[in-house]
């Protein structure tokens, strides 16, 4: 063979080398996921449905956590580091409003995504059938920030982290919508669940705790009665009353959030002969969740 032949297979080996060694490179950009940073953990089931192998999600709040008392560690200014975006909830928690500086500061490229944007956001008293027996609703003019405890809003939350994945990266926008109708039907399926659940309810009230189930109240037309007062343990003369509401209207369960301890509920549950149930408002599958609520909110109008 002509030194010249050599030469050229041998260039033919290392162009097509190289070329193998760019298209890997180019395969391994696209599948590296988008690191994703969301309040809550309901979020974080909302994005892994619909962004599915290639979404990492980190919840900022975990599922035992409170978004009342968060602040800010460094262990979550190290993920808001390496993060593509960062969707958020409602209005933006006290961490995240004091510190969005030092997040644009940490990484500059972060998108910032209102997961709830379009989702109405009431005060506490503008939800359904709210009355006097309502202390909770002192705070009249603090919004609710519970917007995600409702099955039309988790429908507008799916389409909004849709539209923020796919501009995030248009190469899976038709994977995307695949896992969004897929999410669609199964909050749908729920929300017929919760129907055939509380249907025979409407128009009642429900205890609970901590006043975190308003939006979902609105949605079932259930109103609903917060133990507490002004985010703070009742006293006595709450406690009295709320026995007394009870008893009128025969409620025989108060539903505390997992966040809270469950003594004070406990103790008021007493006063009436009733019993609390544990809900977690910030349950990653929090479909599920609100079927469990549900089911616990019509077994308190049976009597025990
Ligand atoms: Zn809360």
């Amino acid at each position: 063979m002509p030194k010249n032949g050599l030469w050229l297979i041998l260039s033919f080996l290392v162009i097509g080398l190289l070329l193998t060694g760019c298209l890997e490179l180019r395969a391994q950009a696209q599948t590296e996921p988008i690191n994703v940073i969301v309040t809550i953990p309901p979020q974080a089931f909302l994005v892994e449905s619909i962004g599915g192998k290639r979404t990492k999600v980190t919840s900022m709040i975990p599922e035992d956590g409170s978004p009342h008392t968060s602040s800010l560690t460094p262990e979550k200014l190290k993920k808001i580091r390496g993060a593509d975006i960062y969707f958020r909830v409602g209005t933006p928690l006290p961490f995240e409003e004091n510190n969005l500086e030092v997040f644009r500061e940490e990484n500059p490229e972060l998108i910032v995504v209102n997961t709830s944007r379009g989702a109405e956001l009431k005060a506490l008293d503008q939800h359904y059938g709210k009355t006097k027996v309502d202390r909770a609703d002192d705070e009249k003019k603090s919004i609710d920030n519970h917007v995600w405890l409702s099955v039309s809003s988790l429908e507008i939350m799916a389409e909004n982290v849709f539209d923020a994945l796919s501009s995030l990266d248009p190469s899976s926008k038709e994977y995307f919508r695949k896992n969004l109708d897929e999410l669609l039907k199964k909050i749908s399926v729920t929300r017929d669940k919760l129907n055939g659940i509380l249907g025979a309810f409407v128009g009642r009230n429900f205890l609970v705790y901590h006043p975190a189930w308003g939006y979902f109240g609105d949605e079932f037309k259930l109103h609903q009665v917060a133990v507490q007062e002004k985010r703070d343990k009742p006293g006595a003369r709450r406690v009295r009353e709320i026995a007394n509401f009870a008893k009128e209207h025969g409620l025989h369960k108060i539903i505390t959030s997992s966040q809270f301890s469950p003594t004070t509920a406990k103790m008021v549950a007493n006063t009436f002969g009733g019993s609390v149930a544990k809900i977690n408002p910030l349950e990653r599958d929090i479909l599920k969740e609100l079927v469990k609520l549900a089911r616990e909110i019509a077994e308190g109008y049976r009597e025990s």
